[in-house]
């Protein structure tokens, strides 16, 4: 499943091929999968051009001149290429958008959880997703971190992994980052000690800016625009890896169910501290006399 690199990658890749671009029709081959808001349809983006592609967590954005934009849920299986218009569609292709110079991008999800939308830019703030979320990794401050975790006493990796706390983690990057910083998944959350907030903040950043950098990770289905794989997985320290050495001491890397995910840590380098509460700090009104 593409978490935050993933669909990262293919924000930039598609920058370069679709801003400027003029779209033609929009083809639906699936009626679930293409939600345009009420009055607008598959012809509201014919003769506009694209004028730039961003993400929001997993969220691709594709905005366009007429206030347009279409919005890109990847989820499970979904994959974006660009096609020759004259190429047969593969099984499974649900949406197709003409661009210029006969060719199109297309939309393929085998398990059909993706999404693709179509609403003007003004109601993007209110999208039933986009709401929801926290700030992105890279914006998130040492100590808006520390305030989010103050309150949160169930696991860092369900933690890390709600989106309302910080957009765009999913269960690979929680344990490799966890990983990193040495702490066990199922430690309570508010029981991270000040350094190991900092060491959080800065490994998040870290993580995910290396696995940004080599086209994300591979693990079943993902693939870039191009289609082509990515490599971080081939550098996870957890991921994927139980049974096989840690990279830092050796030992056999465990798999256990936190947060209700298959979760992958150190039992040396992640020992699980049983720590007090911190006390709460308590506050002197200091009133004249
Ligand atoms: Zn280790």
């Amino acid at each position: 499943m593409p978490e935050l690199p993933e669909v990262e990658v293919v924000a930039r890749q598609l920058r370069e091929v679709l801003v400027g671009q003029v779209a033609g029709a929009v083809h639906v081959h699936h009626p679930d999968v293409f939600q345009p808001q009420a009055k607008l349809n598959r012809r509201s983006l014919r003769g506009t051009s694209c004028v730039g592609v961003r993400r929001r967590s997993k969220l691709l954005i594709l905005d366009f001149s007429s206030d347009l934009v279409v919005t890109v849920h990847l989820r499970m299986t979904g994959h974006l290429w660009i096609s020759p218009s004259a190429e047969v569609r593969p099984a499974h292709t649900h949406v197709c958008l003409e661009l210029q110079r006969g060719r199109e991008l297309r939309f393929r999800d085998p398990r059909r959880f993706g999404r693709v939308g179509l609403l003007p830019a003004e109601n993007l703030a209110d999208d039933s997703y986009i709401r929801r979320l926290g700030p992105e990794p890279f914006d998130l401050t040492v100590d808006d971190l520390a305030n989010r975790l103050a309150a949160r006493t169930g696991t860092i990796k369900g933690t890390l992994l709600d989106q309302s706390v910080v957009a765009g983690l999913g269960n690979i990057y929680v344990d490799e980052i966890l990983h990193r910083v040495g702490v066990h998944p199922e430690q309570v959350a508010n029981r991270l000690l000040s350094r190991e907030i900092e060491a959080l903040s800065s490994a998040m950043v870290d993580v995910l800016t290396e696995a940004i950098a080599v086209g994300g990770s591979s693990i079943r289905d993902y693939l870039g625009l191009s289609q082509e794989p990515g490599s971080f997985q081939d550098r996870h320290r957890v991921f994927g890896r139980s049974g096989l050495p840690c990279r830092q001491c050796g030992q056999a890397i465990a798999k256990r169910k936190v947060a209700g995910r298959g979760t992958h840590f150190c039992p040396f380098c992640q020992r699980l501290r049983r720590r007090k509460p911190r006390p709460r700090r308590s506050v002197t009104v200091r009133g004249t006399l």
